[in-house]
């Protein structure tokens, strides 16, 4: 048995990410933005959003973050639907590092946790909600259903 998964600090974990990357994330100061709320995700997929932010960054290769050539490649909303991540943003052409990176991210979401971030697996609950979880994450959530 695993024990149970730690409090997520999501107001931390968000104010890190706008911290690190402020070219990224700007939108979320537009009130009505879908990137208002921040990354509408669970704990576990926040170190895959940080990788994600990290080569776009490298890809980017720019020096001030606030230069528009940065900024226009802000995320427009990062969030779970049918236990998928989804990320909608500008992308560069197929092939390209910044569509690599965002491939990237959704391809390793779709095999972590996205409560507990270990190995895991789109799982469909007891009442037929789809999520992307380990096992012992997946029972948990049934045994509180
Ligand atoms: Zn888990």
């Amino acid at each position: 048995m695993v024990g149970p998964v730690p409090k997520f600090d999501y107001a931390a974990a968000k104010a890190a990410l706008y911290a690190d990357f402020p070219h990224l994330f700007w939108q979320r100061q537009i009130p009505q933005s879908s990137m208002s709320y921040g990354p509408a995700i669970g704990p576990g997929w926040y170190p895959i959003i940080r990788e994600l932010c990290v080569r776009i960054t490298k890809a980017i290769d720019v020096e001030d973050l606030t230069d528009p050539k940065a900024t226009k490649w802000g995320f427009a909303q990062i969030k779970e639907k049918y236990g998928e991540l989804r990320i909608y943003g500008p992308r560069d052409g197929e092939g390209g590092p910044i569509y690599e990176a965002y491939e990237w991210a959704e391809e390793e979401a779709s095999k972590t946790c996205e409560v507990c971030g270990r190995a895991g697996d789109m799982q469909v609950s007891s009442r037929g909600w789809y999520a992307t979880t380990c096992q012992p994450c997946a029972d948990e959530n049934n045994n509180s259903d």
